[in-house]
């Protein structure tokens, strides 16, 4: 972490100190972490794309300032969200080169701040507040005299009521790239659809290991492999929610699904316990429910929803509730494939994987709510547990994981086409 010394926006004292610390990166006597900052300001590696190399969070809860480095200037939008407070900053795609744990800190009135792609084309950072708070002054200055050019947002303590009455309606972020071009051989082509949906991407990287690893990345490669494989049965088409570093917001994901007529939905995520929560392992496969059916299903669902506050998404006019159609038939048929395609999928996994306890559970995962296409959320494991994080960044197991994953597709759909689905049991 930097100094925050940019309380003035030129600060004399800098430009000083400059030459002394290229000196010192010559000698190699800074820590390696500024000294790769010195590095990356001499030689910027060629991008189409403006790079962040630093950003840190100074002053007191009276008065915190937000400052990123930045290659070149870009235009920013920003805009607040409540429960929870954050501050949200949009700007046009960049690189984020910054050290590791950057925003994790909590100071002044930001509890910590996270940044990534939200969109082709868009990234964003989102500040959470410890309260509410007023954008005071958003702006970006050009490089000069040395320095970076640099995004500054100035925040102070407001109360509730006024937070809220600056709240300005969001302009909704245009659908991704996915959701705009419709399977043009939808009509010609009746092999069922299957969706894969890589979990998080983009400004939300999931959950993490000790070692670094994200689920973001460790998922959206199984989920890539996985699509390689089912087509080359030649049985099935495949579509997926996201094929890369993309953030998706969750009823995007169901959104998708359902316009592309999918015939089964498969979100695939790895799970991480804190210490506290004791010490789980192996794959667990979730279907739709209103209640959880454990204390375990219903911290990950809580988790795994989080994902939109986590990428800044207004979620204020969202309506949450789905008992209504829970109800209704189309569901109840659609829960009962969902099921049966669980018992399917674990029953393979078992074979080639280490497997939960109890490896099929249910809760309310957002993420499965598409009333008409069968559905289910597969942690792969969890990222916390060193065994099973071995398993997760091993080529070997991913090979016989998948494997096993297009077996149980395909005598899914085998047994579905021959007849009803089993009954809940
Ligand atoms: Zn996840």
């Amino acid at each position: 972490m930097s100094e925050v010394s940019d309380s003035m926006p030129f600060c004399a004292a800098k430009v000083v100190i400059i030459p002394i610390l290229w000196l010192l990166a010559v000698l190699g006597l800074l820590m390696p972490g500024a000294a790769s900052a010195v590095e990356r300001n001499a030689a910027p590696a060629p991008s189409p794309y403006p790079i962040v190399t630093d950003a840190r969070v100074g002053g007191d809860e009276n008065q915190t300032r937000f400052i990123a480095d930045i290659s070149r200037k870009v235009d920013l939008r920003v805009f607040t969200l409540a429960d929870p407070y954050r501050v949200v900053v949009d700007i046009p795609q960049v690189l984020f080169r910054l050290p590791a744990k950057t925003g994790e800190t909590r100071r002044g009135l930001v509890k910590a701040f996270r940044y990534g792609l939200i969109m082709q084309g868009g990234s964003r950072i989102v500040l959470d507040l410890i309260k509410p708070a007023r954008v005071e002054k958003a702006f970006v200055l050009e490089a000069a005299e040395g320095q970076p050019a640099r995004m500054v947002l100035d925040l102070a303590p407001t109360d509730r009521e006024s937070f809220l009455r600056d709240l300005k309606p969001t302009p909704k972020a245009p659908p991704p790239e996915a959701a705009r071009k419709p399977e043009p051989a939808e009509k010609a082509d009746p092999r069922p659809l299957i969706m894969l949906d890589p979990g998080h991407g983009g400004i939300d990287n999931g959950t993490r290991a000790a070692s670094g690893e994200t689920e973001k990345a460790l998922v959206l490669d199984f989920a890539l492999q996985l699509r390689d494989q089912i087509e080359k049965m030649g049985k099935y088409r495949v579509a997926m929610t996201r094929a890369d570093d993309t953030f998706v917001p969750l009823a995007e994901r169901v959104r998708i699904a359902r316009a592309n007529h999918a015939a089964l939905m498969i979100s695939i995520h790895a799970d991480a316990l804190k210490k506290t929560d004791g010490e789980a392992q192996g794959a667990t496969i979730y279907t739709l429910s209103d209640t959880a059916s454990d204390t375990e299903a219903a911290r990950l669902a809580d988790a795994e929803n989080r994902a939109d506050v986590i990428a800044g998404i207004d979620l204020s006019s969202e309506p949450d509730n789905i008992a209504g159609i829970l109800i209704d038939f189309a569901q109840r048929e659609t829960k009962l494939f969902s099921l049966h395609f669980a018992r399917t999928l674990a029953n393979e996994l078992k074979t080639v994987a280490r497997m939960h306890k109890h490896p099929i559970k249910s809760a309310g995962f957002k993420v499965l709510k598409a009333p008409d296409v069968p559905s289910v959320l597969l942690e792969l494991g969890f990222v916390s547990n060193q065994q099973d994080l071995k398993q997760l960044t091993s080529g070997a197991w991913r090979t016989r994981t998948v494997a096993s994953t297009v077996q149980a597709i395909d005598t899914f759909f085998t047994t579905r086409l021959a007849g009803a689905p089993a009954g809940p049991n």
